[in-house]
């Protein structure tokens, strides 16, 4: 399962690369195994990841086999493993849409798509703290219970999935719409839809 789940990350690790979602070695990826956790390594480059760059951690972040450096953002996605047992891996990246809204302390809560509004609801930016210390895992860790995808001021975005592939996909989602909002506003900005619109999104959501 553990070897599986590396493959998986490494996999679309690659493909988050070649798409310019995760920069350089910025931005961390976990899957949940049970009680344990494999995460990417400190220093590791999301979209050049080899079978060494990957820890198995604890719940409690101690080192249990693999790279004796996991990722500094560990408890990040520990805390989210925690708070959401529906969730079985976690994204963090600094991609650069996404990483726009989130340095200019924007959230993505207008109503400008249905498909947006259905998935997430909305996407709202966590207070900054230094990046891997325990005030970013306190002000983060709010939005974890009622979001699947969180802005991080002056930093990125954590998203998290039922699997590799889900977390992935929604990284996909919504960096192109933090991109195509940033085109409709040269465009003079995104329409926003009428609230009975919005409503009956949240309908089929709720079903
Ligand atoms: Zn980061």
């Amino acid at each position: 399962m553990l070897e599986s789940l590396k493959k998986e990350i490494i996999e679309y690790g690659m493909l988050a690369g070649e798409k310019n979602f995760t920069p350089g070695i910025s931005g961390n990826i976990s899957a949940k195994c049970e009680n344990q956790v494999i995460i990417t390594a400190s220093g590791s480059a999301n979209g050049y990841l080899s079978e060494g760059d990957f820890s198995v951690i604890d719940f409690d972040g101690n080192v249990v086999t693999g790279n004796e450096k996991p990722s500094t953002e560990k408890f990040l996605h520990i805390e989210y493993y925690k708070q959401r047992p529906d969730i079985n891996c976690v994204f963090h990246t600094h991609s650069p849409y996404l990483t726009a809204y989130a340095s200019a302390g924007i959230p993505l809560d207008m109503n400008v798509s249905p498909e947006i509004i259905y998935c997430f609801g909305k996407i709202p930016v966590a207070e900054y703290a230094l990046p891997g210390s325990v005030e970013l895992v306190e002000n983060t860790s709010k939005y974890f219970k009622e979001y699947d995808v969180i802005l991080m001021k002056n930093h990125g975005v954590i998203i998290a999935g039922q699997n590799v592939k889900d977390a992935y996909l929604k990284l996909e989602l919504v960096e192109a719409y933090a991109k195509t909002n940033i085109c409709a506003k040269i465009l003079g900005g995104a329409k926003i839809l009428e609230e009975n619109e919005v409503r009956k999104i949240y309908e089929l959501r709720n079903k």
